[in-house]
């Protein structure tokens, strides 16, 4: 498993709607964004981040794996998986300009990359080389029915929609208002809809601070919320363990950390009860494996953030024992050669060798965007 070359792409492929906003970002497309890895005997990885398939910042992230990481890995043993990514993630150079960030994302899309090369080799579906599955069945969650750009009546009409035609028990709502207020009624247009058996997550962006999220959480407990993901801006670990300390709400967040060693801030901190990482921001499905079995040794359950729609997560939550259910956000899919299926609510097993990560020929001459 020579690595013989290191190939960027950008593809921008368009959402399953017109745009969609949450209380911080407001998207058309989504980037997808990574390399190609080919092998002296034929074979081809494919890693990727997701990002806002914004053209000037996709190209830092090309440029990173292009002309950084490319020259590290010409010539390696694609098996080598902890001293590649510790030959990429601590290249003196490359860590004073990084850890976080540009060099982490293109990092993890390297990483996964190699991973899917692996699992190529041995004939597997990335859960089968990691240890198998944990679980029957995982169940999805839907947090398409529930952005902030939609009005509340289809908020609603949408919720309904998933659970009778999908079978979805879990819904994610997307709060984050300037007056919570208008957030308060959309969550109990839905919860008089739903009824108490189906559950109701709720997500801000990062956009409140503290006091707003304690007056707000004081009227959100009666409505039996899930979580609360991301009240926050997200790096403050004080800010998160003080509202975790007032409120019976559990919180929720990681889709913006890009280490281990950020994890670990939080949950020494009690400032998180359902852990979120997720292998497109951090360094890749090395650094979640990290991630993952912390949180798990702490008794928490890890609930990715699906940055790639979950065509890599639906691995690793089958695999991981935390993982008790993966978001489900249905762009993309149509991108790759094994999409991710739901049924009755639930996520079918991958069955294809690999990461989940193989882009199909029409997609790449579809989508694709100069590097
Ligand atoms: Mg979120």
């Amino acid at each position: 498993m020579r690595i013989r070359s290191v190939e960027p792409f950008i593809l921008h492929a368009p959402l399953n709607t017109d745009s969609i906003s949450d209380s911080t970002h407001t998207i058309t497309h989504w980037g997808v964004v990574g390399a190609r890895i080919v092998t002296e005997d034929g074979l081809e990885g494919f890693g990727f981040t997701g990002t806002h398939a914004h053209l000037p910042s996709d190209r830092l992230v090309t440029s990173c794996i292009a002309d950084c990481y490319a020259p590290l890995l010409v010539g390696e043993d694609a098996h080598d998986g902890d001293r590649l990514w510790l030959k990429l993630a601590r290249n003196p150079a490359l860590q004073w300009v990084g850890r976080a960030g540009i060099t982490q994302i293109a990092l993890a899309a390297i990483d996964i990359a190699l991973w899917d090369l692996r699992a190529k080799k041995a004939g597997l579906p990335l859960w089968k080389l990691l240890g198998g599955a944990t679980k029957e069945r995982l169940e999805a969650y839907n947090t398409d029915i529930g952005w902030l750009s939609i009005p509340r009546d289809r908020l609603v009409e949408g919720s309904l929609r998933a659970i009778e035609q999908d079978g979805f028990r879990r819904l994610k709502l997307k709060v984050g208002h300037e007056d919570p207020t208008a957030d308060i009624g959309r969550i109990e247009a839905v919860r008089r809809a739903v009824g108490p058996s189906v559950t109701i997550a709720i997500d801000a962006n990062g956009k409140w601070d503290l006091p707003t999220c304690q007056r707000f959480c004081a009227r959100a407990e009666a409505l039996d919320v899930f979580w609360f993901e991301e009240p926050m801006w997200y790096d403050d670990v004080a800010s998160h363990a003080a509202l975790a300390r007032s409120t019976s709400i559990p919180v929720a967040l990681g889709e913006q950390l890009y280490t281990a060693e950020a994890f670990d801030a939080f949950i020494q901190a009690g400032a998180v009860h359902y852990v979120q990482p997720d292998v497109t921001r951090l360094g890749g499905i090395t650094e979640y494996i990290q991630v993952a079995h912390t949180a798990h040794s702490h008794r928490l359950p890890v609930v990715p953030h699906v940055g790639e729609m979950g065509q890599i997560h639906v691995h690793l939550a089958y695999w991981h024992p935390a993982s008790p259910m993966l978001e489900y956000i249905p762009w993309i899919k149509d991108c790759f050669a094994e999409p991710i299926r739901i049924e009755a609510g639930h996520y079918a097993r991958p069955q294809m060798p690999g990461a989940g990560t193989t882009l199909t020929k029409a997609a790449i001459e579809a989508h694709s965007k100069p590097c």
